[in-house]
């Protein structure tokens, strides 16, 4: 049966720890018991799927995802990942073939299944456009998918690939950049780690400076590093993965300022820091057309339903696809990423091609 990677790590911790505790005092215990907490918060798997709960993920979902080669490399693109889009894609395209600021809010598949209508709001939603089509290819989020799949589709979506859609997980991960006037911290510094207690004192632990507000502040255990901006070294940026992730969407930028501040003050007093002059991030859970940041395999889900996702609905008498699904939720290898998009779109591609040539 599939188990959780948080199980599976901590039973390996426990038998690690059966083994050693003869050996060591109480303290140095406890400082395993930090460290195997701060590992679990740190694993890079996290980050790829906007998940901070290694509990919610499937061991054998975790096996089934590719990982590159160059991994741990990170690559920064100019300007930002738009720039590439405009680059390689967007400018070999006649301008006139896409509708921009457009949004579909139905797809249907015609009575005798010739074509499928596809019905979009363009301008401010004044306006409403009805394309008809051989084909369609949704590259919707699977986040999307799980808020809109009923609205959005008529006839309603063959129940099995309803039943994936809610299955599999879709994480949130976002990116807090804190811009000071002058770095507080050492030269030398390039990335501090946060170690959190594990025992019931520091479950308790809180911001002070959330007393008396609407909001929780339990959301900070889920900070666990923060690094120097690779270009600007006045700017520190940490991420935050999963339900906590969610839950600062909401909370004022004022509010997480001073929260900021007191969290780098408690974990490194001997710098004071001040407050950051500005707070710049995402809300990635919070944008309509997205609902989260990345696919994942969620206990209780399978490489199966990523399958499932991919297979196109097709005409009942000709079987020939008239919806298909593309996105990385699709990639079985390498959804939550753009090269998984991006391969799943050339398989889309592909399948109609095969259509028309075969
Ligand atoms: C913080 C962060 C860091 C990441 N880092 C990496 C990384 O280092 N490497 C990596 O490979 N991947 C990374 N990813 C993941 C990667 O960005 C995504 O997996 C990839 O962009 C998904 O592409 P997609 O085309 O499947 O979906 P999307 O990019 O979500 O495209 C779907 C499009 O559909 C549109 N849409 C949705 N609903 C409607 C509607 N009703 N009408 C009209 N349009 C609609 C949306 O506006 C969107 O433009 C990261 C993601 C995040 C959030």
């Amino acid at each position: 049966p599939d188990i959780s990677l948080g199980e599976f790590i901590s039973s390996e911790f426990h038998q690690y720890l059966t083994v050693k505790k003869p050996l060591l005092d109480e303290d140095e215990v406890d400082e395993r018991e930090k460290v195997i907490n701060w590992l679990t918060k740190q694993h890079p798997y996290l980050n790829t799927i906007g998940s901070n709960q290694l509990n919610y993920l499937s061991v054998q979902g975790w096996n089934s995802f590719e990982r590159l080669s160059n991994d741990h490399q990170t690559t920064y693109i100019q300007n930002g990942f738009i720039n590439l889009l405009e680059k390689v894609f967007v400018s070999k395209i006649n301008k006139n073939k896409i509708e921009l600021n457009t949004i579909v809010k139905q797809i249907s598949i015609d009575e005798q299944q010739q074509y499928v209508n596809i019905t979009m709001l363009k301008n401010n939603n004044q306006q409403l456009l009805v394309y008809q089509a051989k084909h369609v290819v949704c590259t919707q989020s699977l986040g999307c998918l799980k808020q809109s799949m009923h609205e959005m589709f008529i006839p309603p979506l063959p129940y099995p690939k309803q039943v994936s859609i809610q299955k599999l997980g879709f994480g949130t991960i976002n990116k807090i950049f804190l811009v000071f006037s002058q770095p507080f911290w050492d030269v030398d510094f390039e990335r501090f780690h946060f170690l959190w207690n594990t025992n019931r004192s520091n479950t308790e632990w809180k911001l002070k400076c959330f007393m008396n507000t609407p909001y929780d502040s339990q959301w900070c255990k889920s900070i666990s590093s923060f690094y120097v901006h690779h270009r600007l070294s006045n700017v520190l940026v940490t991420e935050i993965s999963g339900e906590n992730s969610k839950y600062i969407e909401q909370i004022p930028d004022e509010l997480l300022l001073v929260g900021f501040q007191e969290l780098l003050c408690h974990f490194y007093p001997d710098n004071e820091s001040p407050i950051a002059k500005q707070i710049i991030r995402s809300q990635w859970y919070n944008q309509t057309f997205i609902h989260g940041s990345h696919t994942f395999i969620r206990i209780g889900s399978h490489i199966h339903d990523i399958k499932q996702l991919a297979m196109p609905c097709t005409n009942a008498k000709s079987a020939e696809p008239l919806i298909l699904f593309a996105g990385e939720g699709t990639h079985e290898r390498f959804y939550g990423t753009a090269h998984g998009a991006y391969l799943s779109g050339i398989r889309e591609a592909k399948r109609i091609i095969q259509l028309y040539t075969s």
